[in-house]
Formats: C-alpha cells, structure tokens, sequence
C-alpha cells in the first residue's frame, strides 16, 4: 500500500513556470479563446500543486467572450 506524502510547502521553491493550457488551443477546454490558432506563448508562475493554468490574457478572452 502505497502511501502519499503530501507536503506543503512555504516561500520560495514551491513554484514553477507553466505555459498557458492555450499554447495546446486543440486540447485546451478554453482553445477557442486563444489569442491565435498556434496557440498562446504566456507563461505564468504557479504553485507546484498547478498542472494546468490559464493565463491573464485568455482569462480575459473568455470572460468577455473574445473567439478565434
Ligand atoms: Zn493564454
């Protein structure tokens, strides 16, 4: 039995850089608010935990509803 340690981290280290879920637009449930076809080029700081982020820019895209 396998058990997983979960340890919370503090301060700097617990962060890393994550590209935009937009730079894959085919695969992203948000790919329609990209800023262009070949996808977006943000990259965001986000807690390790963060697999996957939006960035600002198609945040914005999608609350006001912008598409390709
Ligand atoms: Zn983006």
């Amino acid at each position: 039995m396998a058990t997983k340690k979960v340890v919370k981290r503090k301060g700097q280290g617990g962060y890393h850089k994550l590209k935009c879920m937009n730079h894959d637009p085919e695969n992203s449930k948000y790919g329609e608010y990209a800023p262009s076809l070949a996808g977006c080029e943000e990259v965001v700081e986000v807690p390790v935990e963060t697999t996957k982020v939006l960035c600002s820019k198609c945040t914005s895209r999608s609350v006001n509803q912008i598409k390709l």
